[in-house]
């Protein structure tokens, strides 16, 4: 008998739980978001009020106050007990440290239904990290979506050896049933397949412009040209902001430091943050 999924509990409304559940929501489903306080809340319902007016102008099917409709429907706690205990699936994104989310697991192992699947969003954290705080690593998985889930829709699937076939199957339904294209990763992997790729890349791009070897703008000339892809390693980096690539570089090995230095030096202690703050490598208007 395949597993049906119908009501959805998110935990953390920031940035991506934020989007998880607004689509989700959107999509047809019973939607619970979960933080951590009633101001955590607040902040979350003001995501939402946001995200529907960018879906209102964005994506299509939108109109006629279904985004607004979207918003308000999504049911709104700060009692983790009270959020969960009907939920067929639990979608987490909480901070990306490991001992917050071990710490989740172990009270959603509690107070969850022994049915209810758990999957984290984690984009560093392997899901084998976490299976045991969870009291159900058979129901367990990772599905990690990528920021501006409604435009970019990739949901990555990640189970460890020990994740139910069943319960990966519908988890990969699941992510289809909202709009997103899965991935079915086969084992686990760090970066999954999106940044086992984009890293490398990213990084590959500064390495040649802080070794003086060739500016932002042609390498980005020279990745769109030859390869027809519509943008290069730097506008990528502005789009994504160079505060995160920084702190991942910064805490890597010298290689990485280096780079994080010359980004630190020559564009964040200027100001320069990406498009967020109005000019990166490039100016935005
Ligand atoms: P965020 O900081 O924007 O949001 C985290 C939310 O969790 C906040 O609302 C915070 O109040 C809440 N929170 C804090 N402690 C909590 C707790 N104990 N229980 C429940 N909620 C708690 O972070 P984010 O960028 O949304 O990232 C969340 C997860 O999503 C991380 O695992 C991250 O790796 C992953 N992710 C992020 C991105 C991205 O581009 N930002 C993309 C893919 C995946």
């Amino acid at each position: 008998m395949s597993i049906e999924i119908n009501k959805v509990t998110v935990l953390g409304m920031g940035v991506l739980g934020s989007q998880i559940a607004f689509q989700t929501a959107f999509s047809g489903f019973e939607v619970t978001a979960y933080d951590i306080s009633d101001e955590a809340v607040r902040a979350g319902r003001e995501r939402f009020d946001k995200l529907a007016a960018i879906y209102a102008k964005d994506v299509a099917g939108a109109g006629d106050g279904k985004a607004e409709r979207t918003a308000a429907a999504i049911t709104l706690s700060s009692d983790l007990a009270q959020a969960v205990r009907d939920a067929d699936l639990v979608i987490e994104a909480v901070p990306e440290v490991l001992a917050i989310k071990q710490e989740t697991y172990t009270k959603l192992g509690e107070y969850a239904p022994e049915r209810t699947i758990f999957a984290t969003n984690s984009s560093t954290l392997l899901p084998s990290a976490m299976k045991d705080a969870t009291g159900r690593p058979d129901r367990f998985l990772a599905l990690h979506f990528a920021n501006q889930v409604w435009q970019y829709n990739t949901a990555e699937i990640m189970g460890t050896p020990e994740t139910d076939p069943k319960v990966y199957q519908a988890v990969v339904d699941f992510a289809s049933a909202i709009g997103m294209v899965p991935i079915e990763i086969h084992k686990e992997k760090a970066g999954y397949v999106l940044n086992s790729l984009l890293v490398p890349l990213l990084n590959a791009g500064m390495a040649l412009s802080a070794g003086g070897y060739a500016e932002p703008e042609a390498v980005d000339k020279t990745w769109r040209i030859a390869t027809g892809a519509p943008v290069g390693p730097f506008q990528m980096l502005d789009v994504i902001g160079l505060t995160t690539p920084y702190n991942i570089l910064a805490n890597s090995d010298e290689n990485g430091q280096r780079l994080a230095k010359w980004l630190k030096d020559n564009y964040i202690d200027k100001g320069k943050l990406g498009i967020a703050s109005g000019e990166g490598f490039y100016k935005y208007s």
